[in-house]
């Protein structure tokens, strides 16, 4: 075993989140538990991990549900698990050394023993570790997969994002911008978030508290219409986005966001009848197909974030303990960019 120096002491145990309980609707405090456990002891293919940054995403919503989905729910009185980037401080595998950057699944916990192969690379050489797990990571690959892959953007299209301030969303637009789109508009929760993206290079945002999407969109775009929408949101913004879409138009469904808490079922869209007529294409999509596109992702994208093209924002919340409320907070909108914890 490789270790910082001779008398680098391992940790026995880590502190981590586990699932105390289920919500019904809104997530509260109580659903979640802060506990210390040993750590298994390293095999021969596996590292130690020291957690730098855990990732809180809304998919892991879903996975607090005992439901079946694409993503298996997170088992009860055992930490979750989600992104996480870290530095190997231990390694019983010839493929990661002592001080390597690396990217896995183990988060929610300070410190993860995982084999080696379930570990990669964080290009530390591009980018801070932090960037790994939002605009040169699964986030930022979302962006990139659904807008151009999914969505089958093309230059001169008009876009539209919902959540356009997160962390998927704000990639979208400027993704879209620097790929030839006549026109960028977003939408988001707060007037702070709406100049946000005025400031990233929106051609134009609104927020969807201040009145009907339908209006405020329809108004944004005008003549023009839309020709994509990247659907983070679901809900009130699908149905507003069918109306102002044009003929051939296409919609990536990313996410749903407004009905994650949900304990009724959805109201809206009440048009999907329009997309008969004026031939749309609806796709849903999980980022986990894409894998493939990674590398050149990161290629492409590093370049952008270098030369300006693209800036990423993080809301950045300090301590393990206060994991549970990151995460609730993202859910109600509290964080520009990518929400992430730092241990
Ligand atoms: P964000 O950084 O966008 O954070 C979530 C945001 O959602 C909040 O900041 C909030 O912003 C907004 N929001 C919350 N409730 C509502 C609501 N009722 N109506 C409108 N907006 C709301 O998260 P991500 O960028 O990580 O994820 C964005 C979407 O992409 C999510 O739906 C997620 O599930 C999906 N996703 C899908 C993937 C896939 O493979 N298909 C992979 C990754 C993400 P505001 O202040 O503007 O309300």
């Amino acid at each position: 075993m490789s270790t910082h120096t001779e008398t680098t002491v391992l940790p026995a145990a880590t502190r981590e989140i586990q699932l105390a309980s289920r919500p019904h609707g809104r997530p509260v405090p109580e659903n979640f538990r802060s506990a210390e456990t040993a750590l298994p002891e390293l095999q021969d293919g596996q590292v130690l991990v020291r957690n730098l940054f855990i990732s809180v995403d809304p998919y892991m919503r879903g996975r607090m549900n005992d439901v079946k989905s694409y993503s298996a729910p997170f088992a009860l009185d055992i930490a979750m698990e989600g992104g996480a980037v870290g530095e190997v401080i231990a390694s019983r595998s010839p493929d990661r050394k002592v001080g390597d950057a690396v990217v896995h699944s183990l988060g929610w916990r300070e410190y993860a023993v995982l084999d080696a192969g379930a570990t990669s690379p964080a290009r530390t050489d591009l980018a801070p570790a932090s960037a790994f797990l939002g605009a040169l990571g699964m986030t930022g690959l979302t962006a990139y997969a659904g807008l151009l892959k999914v969505a089958d953007f093309k230059a001169g299209d008009a876009v539209f994002v919902s959540g356009a301030a997160g962390a998927v969303g704000s990639l979208v637009g400027q993704i879209a911008k620097a790929m030839g789109a006549s026109r960028v508009i977003g939408s988001a929760g707060s007037p702070e978030k709406v100049a946000r993206l005025l400031e990233l290079g929106f051609d134009a945002a609104f927020n969807y508290h201040d009145g009907p999407v339908v209006d405020q969109l329809s108004a944004a775009a005008g003549e023009a219409g839309i020709d994509v929408y990247f659907d983070n949101v679901g809900g009130e913004h699908l149905e507003a986005a069918l109306s102002v879409l044009n003929v051939g138009g296409r919609v990536a469904m990313c996410g749903a966001i407004a009905q994650y808490n949900s304990t009724e079922p959805a109201t809206a869209p009440r048009n999907l009848m329009l997309a008969i007529g004026k031939q749309l294409t609806l796709k849903g999509f999980l980022v986990g197909g894409y894998w493939q596109h990674m590398s050149e992702f990161v290629q492409t994208m590093s370049g952008w974030i270098a030369d300006g093209t693209v800036s990423y924002d993080e809301t950045i919340v300090d301590g393990l303990e206060n994991a549970p409320q990151a995460f609730m907070d993202l859910l109600d909108g509290a964080n520009t960019g990518k929400m992430l914890v730092r241990l």
